[in-house]
């Protein structure tokens, strides 16, 4: 075999490298564009036929070199066919991604409403605030111990706030410095007390309830004081109620919430609703009573205030003292929730952070 059949002429590599260029372009040239995914690669994969039929390295670019091969009287022509050849590829490929280019353009406008391309958006679920979580797990604890769950108006008269809670007429909690009134009067409850004249109005006795609720008090916000805080009240009034029933639904209370470790104990204070009164306090759920930051060093955390529901209250609704006693108690949710998470501020409960509130999921 001779040179000359066993190598192509310049002329036969430029019709060679036109053919196979159009063999791969016949794809392009039949597209038809059916979504915007597809558009979009087909676009790069032109670009990329683009290089190596047009390129430095392409044959095409080589038949150039080969000029000196062709004998001189046809070099002019042979410079011809190459350039007519590139100009032809030149042509193909660029009115095939002008198509291209104006199908993408036209998609992304017209998805630009609804761009279905992009992820979905996963649903946010929320939860639970941590007072919300607080009181229920109290209001498990009461009802497993056979305790009806209350609840009242927040808004109330003077009697339901004050009087029938045995709160005299110049009682300092009756002043303007530390309730909130209405224009017409009306003072916004300064605690869940007032749940129990409710109840014992509508139910009688005996009865067993706690009320958890929203209270308000004319605080300045600091990292231990809201002016909207919440209570939990509880009252229990029978036949043979003392202050022994007290002491051990509270201790068993707070065993419930705590562990069965926990200690509790009282001591003697003063209420206008309850007599005697006591405060209660318990042993530190993180030390267990030797000392730490939670429990300022004395082992015991301060909770809440108790007694037995004062005589007065009980004629106020109607039941006889000498037929029947109770006990009464009370304890702030947000405190103890700040106590239970180690907050440094109680504020930050009503903040509304997510990033705070996202913690207690
Ligand atoms: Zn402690």
């Amino acid at each position: 075999m001779s040179d000359s059949q066993n190598e192509l002429s310049p002329e036969h590599q430029v019709e060679a490298a036109r053919k196979a260029f159009e063999q791969e372009f016949e794809r392009f040239a039949r597209f038809t564009a059916g979504d915007l995914e597809a558009a979009v690669t087909e676009e790069r994969a032109l670009a990329d036929l683009r290089t190596r039929h047009l390129g430095k390295k392409s044959a095409l670019a080589a038949t150039k070199k080969l000029i000196g091969r062709v004998a001189p009287e046809g070099r002019a022509a042979f410079g011809q066919l190459v350039q007519s050849t590139e100009a032809a590829l030149v042509q193909s490929l660029d009115q095939a991604e002008q198509s291209l280019k104006d199908y993408i353009q036209n998609e992304r406008t017209a998805r630009e409403s609804i761009d279905v391309t992009l992820p979905g958006r996963r649903p946010r679920f929320g939860h639970r605030h941590p007072i919300t979580l607080l009181r229920e797990k109290l209001e498990d604890v009461f009802v497993a111990l056979g305790y009806a769950i209350e609840d009242d108006r927040e808004i109330e008269t003077d009697f339901y706030n004050f009087t029938a809670l045995n709160i005299p007429e110049n009682h300092p909690a009756r002043g303007w410095q530390d309730t909130f009134y209405t224009t017409d009067g009306f003072a916004l409850r300064s605690q869940t007390s007032t749940v129990q004249i409710h109840a014992m109005q509508r139910r009688g006795v005996p009865v067993r309830m706690i009320a958890p609720g929203r209270v308000f008090r004319r605080d300045t916000p600091d990292p231990t004081h809201n002016p909207m805080f919440f209570q939990v009240e509880g009252l229990c009034v029978d036949r043979g109620i003392t202050m022994a029933h007290l002491k051990g639904t509270v201790a068993e209370f707070l065993r419930r919430m705590f562990g069965p470790d926990t200690v509790t104990r009282f001591r003697p204070s003063y209420f206008p609703f309850t007599e005697p009164s006591a405060e209660f306090d318990f042993s530190c759920f993180k030390c267990k009573g030797s000392g730490c930051r939670i429990c300022k060093n004395s082992g015991w955390i301060e909770l809440g205030g108790s007694g037995m529901v004062h005589p007065n209250v009980l004629r106020t609704v109607g039941v006889d003292p000498q037929e029947y006693s109770g006990f009464a108690f009370g304890l702030g949710i947000d405190r103890m929730c700040a106590l239970m998470y180690e907050l440094d501020d109680i504020r930050l409960l009503f903040e509304n952070d997510v990033r705070f509130l996202g913690q207690f999921e």
